[in-house]
């Protein structure tokens, strides 16, 4: 099929309405996000638009009418209730959608067999010629292939629907830039299944307390069931790995940087004022005060993280769900399949070195200080006494119990260290365990810094939770003699060991300072000294 596409004069918009009275889909530009609109009261024709986006029957469609009066006028409904004509009187025409039981002739297309229908008067001028003219009620999901971010120009319907529709109606970007607020009236208490431009607070101020859906904020559990069917899809997302992070700005950049400086294939979503900031390719959201900003640019940004060569993973700076906030957060929960990580609320700073330099020994001069010190090997022997952890393990490596059930951590490392898959595999099992473990024991230190004393703190990406890194170097004689008399390993191991770590220079350019371990226990002291005044003083 060849899409037509049309300029929003009167006489594009009537032939769009001819299109729509034949059966025919036609993207349409909403106040909200672009719609794909059909007859709504014509079965066959909405069940194209199911098709045309891959979208599931069982995700109901939204009802658009250009007049109040069209919902009587049309039976679209069984009845109106107050609460829906307070909200029609103070949010019409507007992005908001009400949910009512619906009337016999909505076909089971569009409520997707609920007994319920989602009903809004857009604001949009171009959506309301196209119903007066057609004399329709448009039934209309956005014109987004289904799980995609939705379209907020004619040129991403053009990417999403070129030839799987009748028409586009260009009419600019979308002033909102995300979906409707959808709040049903057919339960007791008003609930909102999806949070828009208006919020809770102004709902509440017109109708009085209202709820907000579980789903709205929260992954579903397999057994839950979704009162709004949209809600338990993925959705909104690039192709690229979307991955929120939720820190302060100054927590944020730093976490990116050190993301990308060791892995290229990291990109950054964030606010406008961090870019300059930021190493790593970055797409923009708008202003970091301004929501309605953040809204109108949302999906544009996510449509354009697919744009960055060679990106494989984006950090996306996590709003907060507060007012507008709700609405963004929602989306780009969904962007990022749920996945989150929380940044310390501490300062950090980050302890590694090569073995046998002398990491040990700072961390305990630094602990003389008072700065609380979090063992990244004690929380490793913490994490494998962790029962899930053990019978990950097992599973991955045989039968490596203790006959009292303990880890035989002998025959672990035996098998963990023989090939670089293994072990790949032990620190996959073991890593996300042994940060939760820091990330608690950080929150309950005293004061605002702790130390992560870590020797992987790069391979295990503990590195992008630090504000400042610390890395203990000495040369290769020194360390070696240290690992003989501390370890009582033979040159051979102790080349090994030597042979799988970072060279100097890598730690030197990964660090904010690094401190030479060649002198005195003194000279040692002094250098902790110094740092510690350096960085960590105001
Ligand atoms: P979209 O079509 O992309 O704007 O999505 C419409 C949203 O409204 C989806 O999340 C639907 O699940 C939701 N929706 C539409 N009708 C109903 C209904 N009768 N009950 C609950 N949710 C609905
Ligand atoms: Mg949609």
């Amino acid at each position: 099929m060849k899409t037509l596409y049309l300029s929003n004069t009167t006489e594009d918009i009537l032939k769009a309405a001819d299109i729509l009275r034949d059966g025919g889909l036609v993207a349409m530009p909403t106040e909200t996000v672009y719609g794909l609109a059909a007859n709504a009261l014509d079965g066959d024709a909405v069940r194209r638009i199911f098709e045309a986006k891959g979208r599931p029957m069982d995700n109901p469609l939204i009802v658009h009418v250009s007049e109040f009066s069209d919902i009587d006028r049309l039976h679209l409904v069984a009845e109106i209730p107050e609460k829906a004509r307070s909200l029609a009187e103070a949010f019409w025409p507007g992005p908001l959608t009400i949910i009512m039981k619906k009337g016999a002739v909505i076909p089971d297309e569009v409520s997707a067999g609920l007994d319920t229908v989602a009903i809004r008067i857009p604001s949009h001028p171009d959506a309301h010629r196209l119903m007066a003219l057609s004399g329709l009620a448009l039934a209309a999901p956005s014109a987004n292939t289904s799980g995609k971010p939705s379209p907020t120009t004619a040129g991403h319907v053009r990417d999403d629907m070129d030839g799987r529709i009748e028409a586009v109606i260009d009419g600019g970007a979308c002033s909102v830039g995300v979906e409707s607020t959808v709040i049903t009236v057919a339960t007791d208490i008003p609930r909102i299944l999806r949070p828009g431009l208006i919020t809770r607070e102004e709902i509440e101020a017109v109708i009085g307390h209202i709820e907000v859906d579980r789903a709205v904020l929260n992954k579903l559990e397999n057994n839950e069931k979704a009162a709004s069917p949209g809600m338990k899809y993925k959705h909104y997302a690039p192709k690229a790995r979307v991955i929120l992070v939720r820190g302060t700005d100054e927590k944020y950049i730093t976490f990116v940087n050190r993301a990308y400086a060791r892995d290229k294939g990291v990109a950054a979503m964030c606010y406008d004022e961090d870019a300059s900031r930021i190493s790593a390719p970055c797409v923009t959201m708008g202003g970091m005060n301004d929501e309605k900003q953040q809204a109108q640019e949302l999906f544009d940004a996510l449509r354009a993280v697919d744009t960055i060569e060679g990106v494989s993973t984006v950090y996306a700076h996590c709003p907060s769900a507060e007012g507008v906030g709700m609405a963004l957060y929602n989306r780009m929960i969904r962007a990022a399949a749920f996945e989150v990580i929380d940044l310390p609320k501490k300062r950090v700073i980050g302890l590694t070195g090569q073995t046998g330099a002398g990491k040990s020994e700072v961390a305990r001069l630094m602990a003389e200080r008072g700065l609380p010190v979090v063992s990244a090997d004690a929380a490793a022997r913490k994490a494998v006494e962790d029962e899930s952890v053990k019978r990950a393990l097992c599973d991955a490596f045989g039968d490596v119990l203790l006959p009292d059930g303990s880890l035989d951590r002998r025959k672990t490392a035996e098998v963990a260290f023989s090939s670089p898959e293994n072990t790949a595999k032990l620190n996959a099992i073991t890593h996300p365990k042994i940060r939760a473990i820091m990330l608690d024991e950080a929150e309950q230190a005293a004061g605002e810094w702790v130390v992560f004393d870590a020797s992987q703190l790069f391979e295990s990406g503990e590195d992008t939770l630090c504000d400042l890194i610390v890395s203990v170097v000495a040369d290769r004689k020194l360390r070696m003699e240290r690992l003989r008399t501390r370890d009582g390993i033979g040159d051979e191991e102790i080349a090994r060991r030597m042979s799988v770590q970072y060279d100097e220079s890598f730690f030197r350019a990964m660090s904010d300072a690094v401190i030479e371990n060649n002198g005195t226990v003194g000279a040692l002291d002094r250098a902790v000294g110094n740092i510690c005044e350096r960085l960590v003083s105001p």
